[in-house]
């Protein structure tokens, strides 16, 4: 899509420090990573959210981010994916990150906002969420 920053790196008129590339999938290192060897697995089908790529497009995503893990030698490590901004998403082009976490200090910081158990809700939620998959 013009105009989108990852589709202009995948087209390599925007450079990147490229680690994978296949027909549908590209990898490339993060330009602020939060930890040594934060990367980027991007399908090359271009979309915002994850619900906007189809399935045979993200078949190679999650192989390729292991590979990254293994190849970085992280043995702690996130995988994370944002849809939206107040998902804290920047780059309207879906990208899954590798994110290893060496430490406490570096690599991803969560947040984890638990809520108290009603196992009467959760049970009629999943009935809800099941019926409409
Ligand atoms: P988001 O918050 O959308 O999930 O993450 C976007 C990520 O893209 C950020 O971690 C940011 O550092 C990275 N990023 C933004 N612009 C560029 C760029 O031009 N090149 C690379 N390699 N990464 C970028
Ligand atoms: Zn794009």
């Amino acid at each position: 899509m013009a105009g989108c920053l990852f589709c202009k790196i995948i087209k390599g008129e925007i450079p990147s420090f490229k680690l994978f590339e296949s027909d549908r999938t590209f990898a490339f290192l993060d330009i602020n990573p939060l930890s040594k060897g934060h990367a980027l697995v991007i399908p090359k089908f271009h979309g915002a959210k994850l619900t906007d790529i189809p399935d045979d497009q993200l078949s190679e995503i999650l192989p390729v981010v292991k590979k990254l893990a293994a190849a970085t030698g992280a043995t702690n490590y996130n995988v994370l994916q944002n849809n939206g901004r107040i998902a804290h998403q920047v780059v309207d082009h879906v990208h899954f990150h590798m994110i290893p976490k060496p430490n406490e200090e570096q690599g991803l910081g969560v947040g984890w906002p638990q809520q108290a158990t009603d196992m009467d809700a959760l049970k009629a939620l999943c009935e809800e969420i099941k019926a409409k998959m």
